[in-house]
């Protein structure tokens, strides 16, 4: 757990924001929206005397935070560990309290296989658990390659091998970059930030949807205009 220091004004660390999925900075909305709610409820930063008075030195405060790139507001718990000028300290650890942070998910028209796997990465990023999270999510781009029909020895010639099955090349390269990262994970035991992890959920996410979810909404289509064209055949004398 990194710790950060907090001074009177407060701070609130970088995060995932759980509207719109960025790994973004927060700031603040307002002082006035800032509590210490334990041990004790109070908006001014606990002095050396409350300190003594309550007898500990980790205090709760609640804030609400906005987030820097879609602008809404996040609940934020933060457990703060003062020194003993009562002034600063550092933040153990910071607790999204609202909205609920919800794990990623793909769309139903996935096969299922790659949908599970990438659905247990995403609770392992919930749970800021990267290496999990990157382990995972390189097994989702495993069964992709597996569903696509891919060949070759391992996995990398496997990515390689989707350009022959019509994936564009600058999907293939997101998905060596999602290669990487997990073995990194499984093999390296190199631990990632939550921003490299996310980036890396990002390209997967969106060579899905190219690959499952577009042509799937381009067949609804199909099938809609073709249902419209045989009413109206079927209407005709
Ligand atoms: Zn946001």
């Amino acid at each position: 757990m990194t710790s950060l220091t907090v001074d009177q004004n407060g701070l609130v660390p970088p995060g995932l924001c759980p509207n719109c999925h960025l790994h973004t900075g927060f700031s603040l909305r307002s002082s006035d929206f800032s509590t210490y709610v334990w041990p004790h409820v109070q908006t001014e930063p606990p002095s050396v005397e409350h300190q003594l008075k309550f007898g500990v030195r980790t205090w709760l405060r609640q804030i609400l935070a906005r987030c820097g790139s879609c602008a809404r507001t996040v609940v934020l718990h933060q457990l703060i560990r003062f020194h003993e000028d009562g002034k600063t300290g550092e933040v153990l650890r910071v607790i999204q309290a609202w909205p609920e942070r919800r794990p990623r998910e793909l769309h139903t028209s996935v096969p299922d296989a790659v949908r599970d796997l990438f659905a247990e990465g995403a609770r392992a990023e919930v749970a800021e658990a990267y290496r999990a999270a990157g382990a995972m999510y390189r097994a989702a781009v495993e069964e992709l390659c597996k569903d696509l029909g891919a060949e070759g020895n391992g996995l990398a010639r496997k990515i390689d091998d989707l350009v022959n099955r019509g994936v564009a090349r600058e999907i293939v390269e997101d998905l060596h970059e999602a290669r990487i990262l997990g073995n990194w994970s499984l093999h390296d035991g190199l631990e990632f930030s939550a921003e490299e992890v996310a980036d890396v959920a990002d390209l997967i996410a969106e060579a899905i949807h190219i690959l499952y979810v577009q042509p799937e909404e381009r067949r609804a289509m199909r099938d809609a205009r073709k249902a419209r064209r045989d009413a109206f055949a079927a209407g005709k004398p």
